[in-house]
């Protein structure tokens, strides 16, 4: 099965894992700064506080901000359910707003959905293609609110040649399995807030201060998404090749988009000049009279070996949402959801497993029956 998205690990990730664990530490040393230093010097931020997970780090966001009861973010539907669960879970209400059709939230439909509750908008950049950050960050200097950018797809990614992570308030990665890079699980917040970053590292780590000797002091309540130095090195060894993962995504995405033009079954999503996609998802969607046929195509692609997926579910469809919320509709994201399917495009694919995806997606769609509307 070729997955629509997978981890590449090399003989240099074995042995800088293999180092980290004949070190004095597993955790807590060294590496852990080494990590933030060099991810810090990539996406040219000041700061960056590493942990366990992206849920994590979005979890510490939003408690750093203060969200709480009575709160209210604005958010994509069209995300992991985490990006507003963590919010949810310190009590505030998530508010989901449409999506364009690209995935990403629909910028020129947020003011509308802002009330004196708002405390701060979390947008997604959808399968690694930048958000208009910009008119977002207008947005939120005008009703003075947080900008909490969730780039679990988008580690790398570039608008107008300023990386993802340098313009919202907080940026949150993911170093999952699949995305990006890995640390097996993992995940980062990004900032030049000096005062942010201070808290993320002790809300990282139960709240607890060092005094002298073995005196300490705990001043917030904090959890323990602290990140292994074993992960951290598998991360230094994982972040060298970024670059090139991410060049080897868009020659894959590349052809895809050349040879897929002006097909009969789907559209693709073009990535504008002026930004450079982490390339985390390469999503087709297709055409409508094919939507009553997904679950058909989905199956015949996985017996053919193609791992594809679909991303995502509006958040909302979910029962804890419907029930904690209430039902509710956004007729963009729902099309999104009932056209998009992910193909596969990875740094572990060869430009031959690329014709062969092709190939073979093209010729099952000629085999489906599609619906009259
Ligand atoms: C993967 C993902 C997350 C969660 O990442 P973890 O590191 O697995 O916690 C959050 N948001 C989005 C958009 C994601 O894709």
């Amino acid at each position: 099965m070729i997955a629509y998205s997978r981890q590449l690990i090399e003989q240099e990730d074995i042995d800088a894992v293999v180092e980290a664990l004949k070190g004095d530490f597993l955790t807590g040393g060294k590496l852990v700064n080494e990590f933030e230093e060099a991810l810090a010097r990539y996406l040219g931020v000041k700061y960056v506080c590493v942990m366990n997970s992206a849920t994590s780090a979005l979890h510490v966001a939003y408690q750093i901000i203060g969200l709480g009861v009575g709160d209210e973010i604005i958010t994509t539907p069209l995300t992991f359910a985490a990006t507003s669960n963590t919010a949810v879970q310190c009590g505030a209400k998530p508010i989901f707003c449409d999506i364009k059709f690209d995935g990403n939230i629909d910028e020129r439909k947020i003011e509308a959905l802002i009330t004196p509750q708002t405390k701060a908008i979390a947008p997604v950049d959808f399968g690694g293609n930048p958000l208009p950050i910009k008119a977002i960050k207008a947005l939120c200097d005008k009703h003075k609110l947080f900008l909490i950018e969730d780039a679990s797809h988008a580690l790398g990614g570039e608008l107008d040649g300023v990386k993802v992570g340098q313009t919202a308030d907080m940026t949150i990665f993911s170093f999952h399995a699949i995305k990006p890079i890995t640390t097996f699980e993992g995940g980062a917040i990004a900032t030049n807030n000096s005062d942010f970053y201070e808290k993320a590292k002790l809300l990282r780590s139960h709240g607890i201060v060092k005094k002298e000797l073995w005196n300490s002091d705990m001043v917030v309540l904090g959890e323990n998404y602290r990140l292994s130095d074993v992960a951290c090195a598998m991360g230094l060894s994982q972040l060298g090749r970024l670059d090139n993962f991410i060049q080897k995504r868009n020659e894959i995405a590349k052809y895809y988009d050349e040879r897929f033009a002006n097909n009969p079954y789907f559209f693709t999503i073009p990535i504008e000049k002026n930004k450079k996609s982490a390339r985390h998802l390469y999503p087709i969607l297709l055409d409508r009279t094919l939507w009553c046929s997904k679950e058909e195509i989905f199956k015949a692609l996985h017996v053919k070996g193609l791992g594809v997926q679909v991303h995502y579910k509006p958040v909302y469809q979910f029962s804890y949402y419907k029930e904690h919320f209430g039902e509710q509709r956004l007729p963009t994201a729902e099309d999104f959801y009932r056209a998009e399917l992910s193909i596969p495009c990875h740094q572990g694919m060869s430009m031959e497993d690329a014709v062969h995806v092709a190939d073979t997606l093209l010729e099952t769609l000629a085999t489906i029956k599609g619906c009259t509307l």
